[in-house]
């Protein structure tokens, strides 16, 4: 997604934490999920506060529903977790996003693209799959590495500099990077048995990356700069199709067919 005003705030706390460390003779600090789940939960309230939020209570239910039924089948910690929801009301912004501490956000312009239950699913699957991974996690300790190579030669040169520099580069943190593409096929692949597993038809997520790529046309969807797909991603979804299929049949059979509606 596009970088709120607020995670320059958040993330810089975290880029002087970095710096504080290092100019006091300390190793390159690692951020713990505890951590990043604090700082997240401070950027999605900021994001509440600036960003309108809707008020069709059809759809925050819809897209609750989807959630719900995806939580249940995470493994723990997360499916013990208390997952909060937050749909954005920007018809124009085709994007979602899943944060460490139990933290969902949609753009109502994402279901100009998602255009039913299950195709939703795969967006919030896969969006949530990148937490249970730790790519979030992973993205900002790498980046947290980078950052903290360059404050140690602007150290050398004077401390404010360094300060400096910091603040500058702590607005390129968090939320605004994009995943690599081995984070994107992990997403793909266990988002795809999230929502498999939770009686969401897998298929669909296959006519739901034709659709973002439809709208790519158009104009790029926000959600594409940060989650860069490769052109094989609809091929390795083919691929997991017959084991997400299983799972998909057992949570049917199981009783787990879920009916979200608008
Ligand atoms: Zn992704």
């Amino acid at each position: 997604m596009n970088a709120p005003a607020s995670t320059t705030a958040a993330t810089t706390r975290l880029g002087l934490a970095a710096a504080a460390a290092l100019l006091a003779g300390c190793s390159i600090p690692i951020v713990s999920e505890t951590e990043l789940a604090t700082e997240s939960g401070r950027q999605f309230e900021e994001m509440r506060g600036s960003t309108p939020l809707s008020r069709d209570a059809s759809l925050r239910r819809y897209i609750n529903c989807v959630t719900d039924a995806i939580v249940a089948q995470l493994p723990e910690p997360y499916v013990s977790q208390d997952w909060t929801v937050e749909v954005f009301d920007e018809p124009d912004t085709i994007n979602a996003f899943a944060m460490a501490g139990a933290r969902v956000g949609i753009y109502s312009g994402l279901l100009k693209v998602a255009e039913n239950q299950d195709q939703l699913a795969a967006v919030i699957g896969h969006e949530i799959a990148h937490v249970t991974e730790k790519h979030s996690l992973e993205r900002i300790n790498r980046e947290m590495t980078t950052q903290a190579g360059v404050i140690g030669v602007n150290a050398a040169l004077g401390g404010n500099r360094a300060t400096a520099q910091v603040l500058q580069m702590g607005a390129q943190v968090g939320l605004s990077l994009p995943f690599s593409r081995g984070n994107e096929t992990e997403a793909d692949v266990v988002g795809l048995q999230f929502m498999a597993a939770a009686g969401f038809n897998p298929r669909e997520s296959i006519a739901l990356w034709q659709n973002m790529g439809k709208a790519s046309k158009v104009g790029p969807p926000q959600f594409l700069s940060t989650h860069p797909s490769g052109d094989s991603r609809i091929q390795d979804l083919i691929k997991q199709l017959p084991a997400a299929l299983k799972l998909y049949n057992e949570a049917q059979a199981a009783g787990r067919k879920p009916n979200c509606k608008r």
